[in-house]
């Protein structure tokens, strides 16, 4: 958030002189109190100042950059995620390749009749397996994808920050979001993250757009 230079002014005052009330920012500034309520009101919404009552304003010490780690930090999965699409495991090769075109994502998650999680693909996976001469309808992708227990998961209440950490250690590009079954034996896909939604992220924070 930028803040404008009566609202710097605002903040060194209170930084030199905290905790100081309203009435005494005025007066420094020969303004009304009525004139910078919106000012003090935007200052301890962002996280600059801190108010007591009977006490006045008092400058919290963080930076820009920490508040903005502070928010950055407590940003959740569900808030950024997108529709999973899965194939079966009995799908072919050729089938999985039609549906990453036609649901135009890049990763599918693979799911055995119970729609439990079996595997992932990703796009690499696929032109992999076109390079071979076998016929791409009769190859299931049960065979060619990466399979559970070696799948990186997250949950809708996971840190982004967490996953965005997991797939940069991983070199992956998303992670499936799943909810546990039958007290933890399995998972079911409940959604995906990937690089895109940490992108949509990055531009809301640019945009100031993240509360
Ligand atoms: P691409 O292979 O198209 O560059 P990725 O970097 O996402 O895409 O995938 C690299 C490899 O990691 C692939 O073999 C893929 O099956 C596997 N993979 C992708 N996502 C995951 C995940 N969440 N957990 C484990 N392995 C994954």
């Amino acid at each position: 958030m930028e803040l404008t230079s009566r609202q710097e002014i605002i903040v060194e005052i209170v930084k030199e002189s905290g905790p100081i009330t309203g009435e005494q920012i005025a007066e420094r500034l020969s303004l009304t109190r009525a004139t910078l309520r919106p000012d003090l009101a935007i200052l301890t919404m962002a996280g600059y100042l801190d108010a007591r009552p009977r006490v006045g304003y008092f400058y919290t010490g963080k930076s820009g950059n920490q508040m903005l780690a502070e928010k950055v930090k407590n940003i959740t999965v569900n808030e950024y995620q997108s529709r999973p699409v899965v194939v079966q495991e009995s799908a072919s090769v050729y089938d999985a390749i039609c549906t990453m075109f036609l649901e135009d994502v890049g990763t599918l998650f693979v799911v055995d009749k119970h729609i439990t999680l079996v595997g992932v693909l990703s796009r690499k996976d696929l032109l992999r397996a076109s390079l071979g001469k076998q016929a791409l309808e009769s190859i299931p992708v049960s065979i060619i994808m990466t399979r559970m227990p070696n799948i990186t998961v997250c949950k809708q209440d996971d840190l982004i920050i967490e996953v965005a950490n997991k797939l940069i250690d991983k070199q992956i590009d998303g992670l499936p979001i799943v909810v546990e079954v039958d007290y933890g034996s399995r998972f079911e896909v409940v959604g995906r993250i990937t690089k895109t939604n940490i992108t949509a992220l990055l531009v809301d924070l640019a945009n100031d757009e993240v509360i």
